[in-house]
């Protein structure tokens, strides 16, 4: 578990615990110190008021031993270092007590006083090593109280941030890592042993709420990303088919349903090609109604279109998968029969004629077909192939009809 946030939150509040400590400190040590001073002077107003009048008496008397015990006395105080007291005619006789320093920085001179009359006078040296020693001992107490204080806030405040906020936010920052837009979605709980209302559950709600509308955001987008492929899918199929039909229609005729001459003319070609590369045989026939203007004339053109479609039924009846029969024009017919030699072509238009004047075509009656047969030669076009099986059928027909010719 990262604990950067926590270890940062600890460093600040370390140092601002610290730095508050230390003016703190100082603030008290400072009114210590000036209580220590005024202590000092208390006690030095003490011995002016309550010792040095002995002192006097015995410096009056010239009583040196007394002013002796006296003086050694005044230096028992705890506030004082030392002293000397200057006495007799022009104060030239001396006594000390203590350590007493004329150099040093303070020192308290009292004038000894007898009815009026300076009979001398002392010079106190105060301990100041007293006052710094209790100054710096309370130094040392209060820095390692504070220090000791500091320490003990600061790991607890750094568990509670860890325990209350920090593991909060890392198992947040997980669950945000774990979401996937595909994956089902389980919204984020607090592990926390009582349910609050606060700060962490605002955020968690905050953040599942984002991830729900995330979640269903992309939910609609998977669905309409289905719905428009099946759209795609089927337009695609439509249009294949619409297109299949198109291509269809565009090589058929409408009336018979047989191939018309751009359905023919990229067969042809290939055929072509195949016969002579192959050596192959191949034949043309062509067909065409016998007198068909007098169906025209006689019952209409509907009854025409209609012999023309039945006339189409037999002969797709009777050609072969390789064969292609196409509507010529008008009555006319062309059957290309690939791999086929002119006398099979001369059967197969046999048994076409033969079935057309078999038939019984309804309102007409029986009609009777004509048929020119032409075979492939080698450098034909097909052009050329075309044209001796038309002079077969005009040869058919010169005839007196109902009949086949070769060419
Ligand atoms: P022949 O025996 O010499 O072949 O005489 P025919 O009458 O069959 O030939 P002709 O070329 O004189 O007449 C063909 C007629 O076919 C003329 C035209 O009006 C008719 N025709 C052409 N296409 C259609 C069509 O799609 N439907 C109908 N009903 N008649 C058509
Ligand atoms: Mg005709
Ligand atoms: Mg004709």
């Amino acid at each position: 578990m990262s604990r950067g946030l926590a270890r940062r939150m600890l460093l600040w509040i370390v140092c601002i615990s610290a730095t508050a400590a230390l003016i703190a400190t100082s603030a008290q040590l400072f009114f210590d110190y000036r209580q220590d001073v005024s202590d000092l002077e208390k006690g030095m107003r003490y011995i002016e008021q309550n010792q040095l009048p002995g002192l006097a008496d015995a410096a009056w008397n010239f009583n040196v031993a007394s002013m002796q015990v006296q003086l050694d006395g005044i230096g028992h105080s705890p506030w004082v270092a030392g002293a000397i007291v200057r006495y007799g005619p022009s104060q030239q006789a001396e006594l000390t007590t203590g350590q007493a320093d004329r150099d040093a920085g303070t020192i308290y001179t009292f004038p000894l006083q007898r009815h009026g009359i300076v009979v001398g006078a002392i010079y106190i040296e105060p301990n100041l090593r007293t006052l710094y020693g209790r100054t710096v001992g309370r130094i040392a107490i209060v820095l390692a109280a504070q220090t000791a204080k500091s320490l003990v806030t600061s790991v607890c405040i750094l568990l509670l941030i860890t325990w209350m906020i920090t593991r909060h936010l890392t198992q947040m920052a997980e669950f945000a890592k774990s979401f996937e837009p595909g994956k089902g979605f389980t919204p984020f709980v607090l592990r926390r042993e009582r349910s609050r209302q606060d700060e962490l559950t605002v955020l968690a709600d905050g953040l599942n709420d984002a991830y729900a509308r995330l979640h269903r955001a992309h939910e609609f987008e998977v669905r309409h990303n289905e719905i428009l492929t099946q759209e795609v899918a089927l337009r695609t199929a439509e249009l294949r088919d619409a297109h299949q039909k198109l291509a269809k229609l565009a090589v058929t005729d409408k009336l018979t349903g047989a191939f018309n001459r751009f359905g023919l003319e990229e067969r042809f070609a290939a055929e072509m090609l195949r016969a002579d590369a192959d050596r192959s045989p191949m034949a043309v026939i062509l067909a065409d109604i016998d007198d068909f203007k007098g169906v025209n004339d006689r019952w209409g053109h509907q009854a025409g279109d209609s012999l023309l479609q039945a006339f189409t039924a037999i002969l797709n009846g009777l050609v072969r998968e390789t064969d292609t029969l196409v509507r010529w024009g008008g009555e006319e017919f062309l059957i290309l029969c690939p791999q086929t030699s002119l006398q099979q072509a001369m059967a197969l238009a046999e048994t076409m004629r033969a079935s057309v004047e078999a038939h019984h075509f309804p309102i007409v009656g029986s009609k009777t077909s004509s048929f020119g047969v032409a075979a492939w030669r080698p450098g034909d076009t097909t052009d050329d192939l075309v044209k001796r099986a038309d002079v077969a059928l005009y040869r058919a027909k010169e005839g007196g009809r109902n009949s086949v010719c070769p060419e």
